[in-house]
């Protein structure tokens, strides 16, 4: 009895309130967790393959381990499966699957209300939408698998928001409820009862020409209901392009007829996802000119696009998306356009103190400026180059490119620039002038294979002459670019990034002198093309190195090049380039020839494109100085 009264008595007195505080402490993190946190569990369908590992991701989960089911095998897919609700956040599975297919997010959990859409369970979530502005262009900035498409099928109908209940989706009056007293409503009214008249540029333009079975001149004439065909035609170079049929066009083409069919269209609101995919500069820039006119006549526009000079030149507003790629996505307020692009750059959204990459891109003017090279330093000297085919021919004034740099090559479709690098790099021979075989070059070409089923691994071994995991190549190489979650995956189902990078990388593995690069910015998003060019730059450099690139992208060449030919002539007839110039030189030269001026953003000292007809446009135009003053 005394043992019990003691033990009573020592429980009444110690352990009874450590065991309530216990209680009380986990009832109160239950709560913490309910209020503060909101579990995103998003698995990457592709990745998962629970036949090849030891279902670690359902061994050790310690939620598992207590007894409850928060991991467990999915009968009908054969993937793992992972209940969001019961999820303590611990993110053991995500470090144990050796195929990187997890991803464990916790967000605020207010933000549960403003979730938009999901795919399923488990899959990807977008959160708050951009407000189309009438009269303007809003230009939706962001990584690849962060849900602009999502946004622009919601925005123009073609997807009905779920708000996140994918097994029982709400109706529209559901819809319009939860959006009431917002600037949405009323444009999800109008999608509600089919008043919407909204016009879309795909991002897939081939789509397009597999669904249309005729030539362009069909394709606009279909869907031209501002009767604004020859203005377009002319405005987009397409004149030559229009009695084709669809399926026999460039890329650059295509995106063209795409971009004019979208226009002529008779909408309120106009969609154009990555209108300057395949096209070169100067089409970019009449790409934009025809968004713009749009705004100009009061529509409403949205654009998707990760050319950032394209982006700054036509947009009036912008929204950033951030989040992680293919789990969620979230919308920012909306920006001005310097504004939104800085905050981009910065990795920092102010008005919603959220911090969405650690580091942030800056602009280095000094390194941009000062010629760092020694006289003498070669790596690679040409002779003045000719080529010509039978219908083509091009003229290469003599150069040479020195340790350390990157020379980049710039200038419209079709005047040889590829014809160059192909040379020099031994592909191809001159017609006249030879080049210096002695020196070793690895290429990456501008058209990339992806109908191959080999490992992304045994490329990468390959390129590198030996095999890659654990070696120096892949902590110098491999882990910069983010390559090493793709090794096991089959080059066929790359995405057109992905493939892009692994070309990359599998070209800088190579033990060379010299890098050449054809358009290593295609098919990669804007904070890719930033991050590979940077990487690139860095790599040449501390490696005592050489590259020559090829690319449109303006930002990215004034980013990395040293030095800079330039390629004018006649498309597909004649090409000339001249002597590679110091960058300065060159980019106020070929800014000219486009009618477009620059300065640097104040802050952050990236190039900016001036506002056609700005006061700045205007006096950097009179004056001459085409390209900021350093
Ligand atoms: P972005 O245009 O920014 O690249 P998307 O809106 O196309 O992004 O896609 C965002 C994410 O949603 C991607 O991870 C994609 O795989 C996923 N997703 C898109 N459509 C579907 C769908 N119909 N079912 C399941 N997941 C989808
Ligand atoms: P760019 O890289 O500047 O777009 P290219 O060097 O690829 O230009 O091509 C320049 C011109 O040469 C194009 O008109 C192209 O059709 C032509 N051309 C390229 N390669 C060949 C070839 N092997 N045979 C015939 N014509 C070619
Ligand atoms: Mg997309």
């Amino acid at each position: 009895m005394a043992g019990l009264k003691n033990d009573v008595g020592f429980s009444s007195i110690n352990v009874t309130p450590d065991f309530k505080y216990a209680q009380n402490r986990y009832k109160a993190k239950k709560v913490r967790d309910y209020n503060m946190t909101h579990r995103v569990a998003v698995l990457d369908q592709d990745l998962c393959q629970p036949k090849k590992c030891g279902l670690e991701c359902i061994k050790y989960c310690p939620v598992n381990k207590s007894g409850a089911e928060c991991i467990v095998l999915n009968e009908e897919s054969k993937k793992a499966q992972i209940d969001e609700d019961i999820c303590n956040g611990c993110g053991i599975c995500v470090k144990v699957c050796p195929f990187d297919a997890i991803t464990i997010v916790n967000l605020a959990s207010e933000l549960a209300t403003d979730k938009i859409h999901q795919y399923g369970a488990n899959s990807f979530r977008l959160f708050k939408l951009p407000t189309p502005k009438k009269g303007g262009v809003v230009g939706l900035l962001g990584r690849n698998g962060m849900g602009k498409s999502t946004v622009v099928n919601i925005l123009s109908g073609n997807l009905k928001p779920n708000l996140g209940r994918y097994e029982n989706p709400p109706e529209w009056n559901e819809i319009l409820k939860h959006y009431s007293g917002t600037e949405l409503k009323q444009h999800f009214e109008k999608i509600e009862q089919k008043q919407i008249r909204a016009s879309i540029k795909p991002q897939q333009i081939h789509h397009i020409a597999q669904a249309f079975d005729g030539t362009g001149k069909e394709l606009l004439d279909k869907y031209d209901e501002r009767g604004v065909s020859r203005e377009l035609i002319k405005e987009l170079g397409l004149e030559n392009s229009m009695e084709q049929s669809l399926k026999e066009l460039s890329g650059g083409e295509l995106q063209r007829i795409a971009v004019a069919a979208a226009t002529a269209k008779d909408a309120e609101f106009y969609f154009f996802d990555e209108p300057s995919s395949y096209n070169d500069v100067f089409q970019r820039t009449g790409v934009a000119r025809v968004i713009q006119n749009l705004a100009k006549i009061g529509k409403s526009v949205m654009v998707v696009e990760h050319d950032l000079t394209l982006l700054d030149f036509l947009s009036d507003y912008i929204e950033v998306l951030y989040g992680e790629p293919g789990a969620y996505g979230i919308v920012s307020t909306i920006l001005s356009t310097k504004i939104g692009i800085n905050v981009f750059l910065d990795g920092y959204l102010p008005n919603e103190n959220v911090r969405f990459r650690d580091k942030k891109f800056s602009f280095d003017v000094s390194s941009s400026t000062t010629d760092i090279f020694e006289e003498g330093n070669t790596i690679v000297t040409y002779p003045k180059l000719v080529k010509k085919y039978p219908t083509f021919s091009v003229t290469i004034e003599a150069g040479e490119v020195r340790k350390g740099e990157v020379l980049g090559i710039m200038g419209a479709n079709a005047l040889g620039k590829t014809t160059m690098m192909k040379m020099i790099a031994g592909v191809e021979n001159p017609n006249s002038g030879s080049i210096n075989k002695k020196i070793k070059i690895a290429y990456k070409p501008q058209y990339l294979q992806n109908d191959i089923d080999v490992e992304v691994i045994s490329v990468l071994d390959k390129a590198n002459g030996n095999p890659v995991e654990g070696s120096m190549e892949e902590e110098q190489i491999l882990e910069p670019l983010k390559i090493k979650k793709l090794y096991n995956k089959s080059i066929k189902n790359l995405s057109g990034g992905e493939l892009q990078k692994v070309a990359v990388a599998s070209c800088l593995l190579q033990k060379v002198d010299l890098y050449a690069l054809d358009e290593p910015s295609a098919f990669l998003d804007v904070e890719d093309r930033i991050a590979v060019a940077k990487f690139i730059q860095k790599f040449v450099r501390s490696f005592g190195k050489s590259a020559i690139i090829i690319d449109h992208d303006l930002q990215l060449m004034d980013l990395i090049s040293d030095s800079i030919v330039i390629f004018e002539g006649e498309s597909g007839v004649t090409g000339r380039a001249t002597t590679p110039m110091r960058k300065a030189e060159a980019m106020n030269r070929f800014l000219k020839s486009l009618d477009m001026s620059f300065r640097r953003d104040e802050r952050s000292l990236r190039p900016r494109v001036n506002k056609l007809e700005s006061r700045l446009d205007k006096e950097q135009k009179t004056s001459g100085n085409f390209y900021y003053k350093h």
